[in-house]
């Protein structure tokens, strides 16, 4: 078979066996069992590609189904390993050869398609309002689920210690500080990301706007298929990718994004694309939200009221500390905040076990991932949690919740939106 051929399963070759993966994996770190850690999953996906392993042989569906897909363990490998890319090619196989499981398909559809994403959001957000997923937030698969929707606003609704620049109908106040000459930057909305968060959209863009941005919508922008590429559809993933590259075409404006998975997605697209020259044009000009703003500064803001010793803890989304290698720039964006004392969580790099949709097909090993997070936040609670992922806010909000804490869970520029408001820059 040709290096071609044999796709991301390349990426595996310069394993050596050595092990220093193991303790940054947090499902071994889980299990203890050497299946369920990233050199053991090498090995399964060493023997599918070779044809040792059948496709439907119980163990290698059951490890490789529950690996988080994190990429935890990329940084720490001497050897360069691309797990994440061999992980995608395994996956692939498995879903074209046993399917997609039914939940993941269905939640698929309801999250990602066009037209009725946009009916199912909108029931959510109804819910949502009545206060009432925060109050039903709690352990067990329903419960759960309420808490991760209840945690898209903030945290049911039971803490507020962050206060944003929405008007009273929720509107996008325009900024009367601004640099000139501004540049332009293309926000990138997604599907969850524009469906239940669009108050990060806001806040990105008025925080943008501060910072000498005028940010335009991308027209016509279709999901960036992150949730099926995890899913081993490829094929589906490749078809939004160049639906993407037709409608924003080949300019040179950034794209921003605010959620880390949807820019680990946009940023591989010259990969997913076989190296097809626009796609890597296209991923070059992705940026997370905080590139952008440290890169400018960013303009520092006012004060933040938090409650008396309150803290914030920054907790590092995978897709942008492993996948992105984003690191500083989140923290730069909180360090705009005048007197914010900030920390980063103890397990900052570790997988907070939301994964996509892994919190709902593994949700036994993903309540156990998340509980060792839980376990130090609870310990030395902050009074904001912040993280830039819409996976993680809802998990990490979710788990909060179903632990009794009130402790807020926010994206990073909804706290620097806030300072911005209360330094007067919105009038
Ligand atoms: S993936 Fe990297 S760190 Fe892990 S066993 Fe292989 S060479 Fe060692
Ligand atoms: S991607 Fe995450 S869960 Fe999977 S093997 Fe690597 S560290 Fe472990």
């Amino acid at each position: 078979m040709t290096a071609g051929a044999r796709g991301g399963f390349a990426a595996l070759d310069n394993c050596v066996h050595c092990g220093f993966c193991l303790q940054a994996c947090p499902t071994f770190l889980a299990t203890g069992d050497e299946a369920d850690g990233p050199r053991g999953r090498i090995e399964l996906m060493r023997a599918l590609e070779r044809g040792e392993l059948a496709a439907d042989d119980p163990a290698l569906a059951l490890h490789l189904d529950r690996c988080l897909g994190c990429r935890g363990c990329e940084p720490v490998c001497p050897s360069g390993v691309g797990y994440g890319e061999g992980l995608e090619a395994a996956r692939a196989i498995l879903a074209e050869r046993r399917g997609v499981p039914l939940v993941a398909r269905l939640a698929l559809y309801a999250l990602t398609t066009p037209g009725l994403s946009g009916v199912v959001y909108a029931l959510a957000r109804g819910l949502r309002a009545t206060g009432l997923p925060g109050m039903l937030a709690g352990w067990g698969r329903l419960r759960f689920a309420m808490g991760m929707l209840a945690a898209t606003n903030g945290g049911g609704g039971r803490c507020r210690a962050v206060q944003g620049g929405e008007g009273a109908d929720g509107a996008v106040a325009i900024p009367l500080h601004r640099p000139a000459p501004p540049s332009t930057a293309l926000l990138f909305r997604g599907c969850v990301m524009e469906g239940l968060f669009a108050h990060v959209h806001h806040a990105t863009t008025r925080t943008l706007s501060v910072n000498g941005f005028v940010v335009r919508d991308a027209p016509d922008e279709v999901c960036c298929g992150a949730l099926h590429s995890h899913a081993g559809l490829h094929g589906a993933a490749q078809a939004l990718a160049r639906a993407n590259l037709a409608t924003l075409g080949d300019g040179a404006d950034p794209i921003v994004v605010n959620s880390a998975g949807c820019g680990a997605q946009l940023k591989g697209y010259g990969r997913l694309l076989n190296g097809d020259p626009a796609a890597v044009r296209f991923a070059a000009r992705v940026r997370d939200v905080s590139e952008l703003l440290a890169e400018r500064g960013p303009v520092p803001g006012a004060p933040l009221a938090l409650p008396e010793g309150g803290g914030v803890a920054y907790d590092a989304p995978c897709h942008l500390l492993h996948a992105q290698r984003v690191a500083e720039p989140p923290l730069t964006v909180l360090r705009a905040v005048p007197g914010l004392d900030v920390r980063e969580t103890a397990d900052s790099a570790q997988c907070c076990g939301s994964a996509g949709l892994y919190t709902l097909v593994e949700a036994e090993l993903s309540r156990t991932v998340l509980a060792q997070k839980l376990a130090y936040l609870t310990a030395a609670p902050p009074a904001v949690l912040t993280t830039g992922n819409p996976g993680c806010l809802m998990q990490l909000g979710a788990g909060l919740l179903a632990s009794g804490s009130g402790v807020e869970v926010r994206h990073p520029v909804e706290l620097l939106d806030a300072s911005y408001r209360a330094a007067g820059f919105y009038g």
